[in-house]
């Protein structure tokens, strides 16, 4: 694929990677590629970045057809740049597109355009320890047609932030609230892609935990509302009797990067992994008869955050004492230094680029 390139006249000062934050400060360019019925993907291009115009008839604005990814580009000791395991997100994009309507992408040209636009860019990949570049691959529908049928006109874009470290003073637990009213994803439904409609939907529930002073929310399944399915927009693992527990992927989960990494991982090390459905009834006599061993959530930008409390119904329980478990930050460690590259790559994950 030819990606027509345009440089930034207006190039931004060099990166101060003491103020990273996160999500709020972009890259000098951005891709952008267009679809059109009956032509496919066309003009890919990489563009000073900008505003872009739309009609406000836009299929996304009213319709909601939108689908993104989250990954990051990581600053490796020897200076240069990887990423960790793009295909895994190109593929998910691909399913989130046949789910939503919306076209897929060729993987190669994906391939390529994320690793054109990360060169062009590179200067933003930062080096302080847990830093990184955020990527954040999009793409939706631009018809100016408030019926909606087929989408014709689709864009697919990539833009990055350079961001801080997740964890500034060390890894912390956090606290979770187990939601009892609002749900995240039923069968049939979204639940398995990442769109931008499932956030809508989640944010309620998110902003009255933090209300109540919980981080985030741990959501049951939509139907009985009794499974374990995911903590905020993370997956979630526990650690009962030795044994790793996770909820398995039956279309209301997304099948996270971060989640399928440490399956294989701790797989390698011997560790018994279930995958199957797991209610807060088991959680909590787990809990209560001290068999509950750790608990995390996990996904690209934390990595691993352990759960050091949990609030059901009015009752809070605590695990490990509220603090960091020794699986968790060994999870933390290995995946952080196959990321970062401080440790070698065993699984052949990492892709320089
Ligand atoms: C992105 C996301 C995850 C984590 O996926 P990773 O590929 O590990 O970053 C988990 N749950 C939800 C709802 C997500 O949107």
């Amino acid at each position: 694929m030819e990606i027509k390139i345009t440089k930034n006249p207006n190039p931004a000062p060099p990166l101060d990677e003491t103020k990273l934050g996160f999500g709020v400060k972009f890259t000098d360019h951005m891709f952008i590629m267009d679809y059109t019925e009956g032509k496919g993907w066309h003009d890919a291009r990489i563009v000073p970045y900008g505003d872009i115009s739309l009609s406000p008839a836009a299929t996304v604005f009213h319709y909601g057809l939108e689908i993104f990814e989250g990954m990051k580009a990581y600053r490796t000791p020897d200076g240069s740049v990887q990423l960790f395991r793009p295909w895994e997100n190109i593929k998910r994009m691909n399913n989130s597109a046949l789910r939503l309507t919306l076209p897929t992408l060729n993987e190669e040209d994906a391939l390529q355009a994320l690793t054109t636009f990360v060169r062009t860019d590179e200067r933003f990949v930062p080096s302080a320890e847990g830093t990184s570049l955020y990527i954040r691959p999009f793409m939706f529908g631009c018809e100016p047609n408030l019926g909606l049928h087929k989408v014709k006109n689709v864009k697919f874009m990539i833009i990055a932030s350079p961001s801080g470290s997740y964890y500034d003073e060390g890894i912390d637990p956090v606290s979770i609230m187990i939601e009892t009213e609002d749900v995240r994803a039923v069968r049939g439904g979204t639940g398995y892609t990442k769109c931008g409609g499932n956030y809508a939907a989640a944010n309620r529930a998110g902003e009255k935990a933090e209300q109540l002073g919980y981080t985030q929310v741990l959501w049951l399944d939509g139907v009985e509302r009794k499974y374990i399915e995911e903590v905020g927009s993370m997956n979630v693992m526990f650690k009962i009797n030795g044994k790793i527990v996770t909820p398995d992927l039956i279309g209301t989960v997304l099948p996270g990067v971060t989640r399928k990494s440490i399956i294989e991982m701790l797989s390698s090390e011997g560790y018994e992994i279930e995958e199957r459905r797991i209610s807060v009834e088991e959680v909590i006599s787990a809990l209560e008869n001290g068999t509950l061993e750790e608990a995390w959530g996990c996904g690209t930008a934390a990595v691993v955050s352990p759960i050091g409390k949990l609030v059901y119904k009015g009752h809070e329980y605590v695990i490990n004492g509220g603090k960091t478990g020794a699986l968790t930050s060994h999870i933390y460690d290995e995946l952080t230094g196959i990321q970062w590259g401080t440790k070698p790559d065993r699984f052949g994950w990492t892709l320089k680029i």
